[in-house]
């Protein structure tokens, strides 16, 4: 099958988006390759289609769990075996996946970093037919990224186990910093990259001075048609200013991290579809939405660096009709922006005392817990210990790009089951115990495939469908379980710890300086260029954020708030530019050129101009002769 005959046949896409050809190409003639798309630009398929057209499968290492789920779910749906290892799985689970890996049942195998750091693992690796090894999200392993993971730097170990097998890495933003880290730290060799330019036409930048955050959001809401996001950064103001946009008459609702996965999905679901306008969102919105018709993100709050703005506020406008980015910024805000640097890098000795109390907390006693995962319940750490939640956060960051431990906190598992004896035996059940039968029952017609893998199952759906109550449910499965009927896996939102390191007394612990000193530099130079957009009033932001990427144009884009200002204070308006055109096309037919070269305005204005003349049909193009004539 040829790669187009691929994409329709399992995507039902007729066409390729641009560069997805020349990356699959690169792929398939055995290059390493870098591909630098923006957020939504379809980096998925330059990898699963060329996997298809291959032998053996595809590692595809990925830092967010939630969107290996999605993206498994998403081949499944489409025929196409895939799965997923990562420490929230049981070690049954993952045995079964591995297992499965080693007699080739699947295309695509979704890890998480940190499974790499497990020698056991590397392994089996060795038994499995792996063609193509991915990195998504590759700028997570640079130091100089704004989402710098430590685990990434494990992937430089899949270079040295399968030295001949190309690697793909993907990424939406990178500063040129990042791309050489990247070709770097996973040792790419004659590799190309391919990359989009970070220039959106469609979208104009603007940044707003108030005072009044609230009253301008509305005001632009209700300026523009169409969907939007309004970026926060708490998850309590998400709530009340979702809210105040509701008492004003505006169609919202809010979405945060701890909110469950029911909920998540039915406000995500409802916002898709347009039922709900505006989500008042922190940033756990928006990785993987898939809305092209997003016509104003809002940002509330300045984010921590232009890498953060520029991919959020790109969710407006991906089906290239026009749209609005808006960043709010009060006088306030630069030092709270300040303010941050000092939260993000806690003193060292809190970092210590963190790390102690961790250690008590899980009851590990010092040089134990080498390798293991516990559950962490962070709130309550906090609590128990009266500790302030930012900097804890921020030092259990620094505890795990140290490499003491592991902290991964988004989890957040879907039950799961899977039948364990013969559907003979199964039958026997019936008569014995109607009421774990009834149960059963549900779950087999609900769900299929539960003899071969684990099936995620909805508790809560099963009670509505079936009309049983939930606890009936619960217990049941946990009896089955006992029974040895089936494997339940019920559902946890517990975020854990992995010890990497065993406990170490405190007095040897060693925050390395290129974990604090050094990051913490690069961040102040992050929030520096963050405030830089923010705060200047005579630069083209489009050109301000597309030379922070390292694209050196000159253009303005004459859609931003400060090209548009700009122009207001030129000279002439828009009517001496009529004037002068429809005065040149009295006397003969003219060309573009013609007007470009005898008319002293901007050349962009003049052409606009022509647009808008032609539009309104005082002006006529003639395409074989390439003229313009008097109406
Ligand atoms: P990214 O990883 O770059 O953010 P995805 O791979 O998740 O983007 O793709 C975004 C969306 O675009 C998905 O819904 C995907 O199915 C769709 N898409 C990708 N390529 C094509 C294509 N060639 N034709 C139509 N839709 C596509
Ligand atoms: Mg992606």
């Amino acid at each position: 099958m040829t790669i187009h005959e691929i994409l329709n046949k399992y995507w039902g896409y007729t066409t390729f988006r641009y560069l997805q050809e020349d990356i699959i190409n690169s792929i398939l003639e055995g290059n390493d390759t870098l591909g630098l798309m923006p957020t939504g630009g379809g980096k998925s398929i330059t990898f699963q289609v060329p996997v298809m057209a291959m032998e053996g499968m595809a590692l595809v290492v990925t830092p967010i769990i939630s969107l290996m789920k999605d993206q498994v779910d998403n081949l499944l749906k489409r025929k196409i075996k895939a799965a997923y290892l990562h420490s929230g799985l049981s070690t049954t689970e993952k045995r079964k996946v591995i297992e499965k890996c080693i007699f080739g049942k699947y295309k695509f195998l979704y890890v998480s970093p940190e499974r790499l750091q497990s020698d056991s693992f590397l392994d089996y690796i060795r038994e499995f037919n792996i063609s193509l090894i991915v990195v998504d999200e590759a700028h997570c392993i640079s130091q100089w990224g704004y989402d710098f993971r430590p685990s990434f730097l494990k992937i430089s170990s899949l270079r040295k186990l399968l030295p001949n097998i190309p690697i793909l890495a993907l990424t939406a933003t990178a500063t040129p910093q990042v791309v050489n880290d990247i070709v770097t730290k996973l040792e790419l060799k004659n590799h190309k990259i391919f990359s989009m330019s970070y220039a959106r036409k469609n979208l104009s930048y603007v940044v707003r001075h108030t005072e009044d955050k609230l009253s301008q959001t509305i005001h632009i809401l209700n300026n523009v048609i169409g969907s939007g996001i309004v970026y926060v950064r708490s998850r309590i103001r998400a709530s009340s200013i979702a809210n105040e946009l509701i008492k004003n008459g505006i169609s919202a609702d809010f979405y945060h991290a701890g909110l469950s996965v029911e909920d998540k999905n039915d406000k995500q679901n409802k916002w898709s579809s347009g039922s709900c306008r505006i989500m008042v969102a922190t940033n756990a919105f928006g990785m993987g939405i898939d809305k092209p018709d997003v016509r104003i993100v809002v940002h509330y709050d300045c984010p921590n660096s232009l890498e953060e703005y520029y991919q959020e506020a790109g969710r407006a406008g991906r089906d290239q009709k026009k749209a609005y980015a808006t960043l709010l910024v009060a006088h306030t805000d630069k030092a709270a922006l300040k303010k941050r640097i000092a939260e993000l890098f806690p003193p060292r000795d809190f970092i210590k005392k963190v790390y102690e109390l961790v250690g008590i907390f899980l009851d590990i006693s010092i040089g134990g817990g080498y390798g293991e995962t516990f559950d962490f319940n962070f709130n309550l750490f906090c609590k128990t210990y009266n500790l302030p939640i930012i900097q804890t956060h921020n030092a259990l960051r620094i505890l795990t790009q140290s490499e003491y431990i592991e902290f991964i906190e988004e989890i957040e598992t879907q039950s799961r089951v899977i039948i364990l004896t013969d559907k003979n035996e199964l039958y026997n059940l019936r008569s014995n115990n109607p009421k774990l039968d009834i149960v059963l029952q549900a779950i087999l017609r609900q769900y299929t495939g539960l003899f071969a893998d684990y099936v995620f199952i909805n508790e809560e759906y099963i009670s509505k469908k079936f009309s049983i109550s939930l606890d009936d449910i619960y217990e049941s499965l946990l009896a089955l379980n006992r029974m040895h009927i089936l494997h339940y896996v019920p559902r946890k939102r517990t975020p854990y710890v992995i010890f990497t390191t065993s406990r170490e007394e405190v007095k040897y612990l060693l925050i390395p300086k290129s974990i604090y000193e050094e990051q913490k530099a690069k961040i102040e130079s992050r929030i520096t260029y963050m405030l830089k957009y923010a705060y200047s009033d005579d630069k083209c932001r489009e050109k301000i954020l597309l030379n922070y990427f390292g694209d050196n144009t000159t253009n303005e884009c004459n859609t931003c708030d400060v090209c548009i200002n700009n122009r207001k204070k030129k000279s002439y308006t828009q009517q001496d530019i009529i004037d002068g055109i429809l005065y040149m096309v009295s006397n003969a037919p003219r060309t573009l050129n013609d007007f470009l070269s005898t008319l002293s305005f901007e050349r962009n204005d003049i052409i606009d101009t022509i647009i808008k003349l032609t539009e309104e049909n005082y002006l006529i193009y003639n395409s074989e002769s390439e003229t313009y004539v008097k109406k």
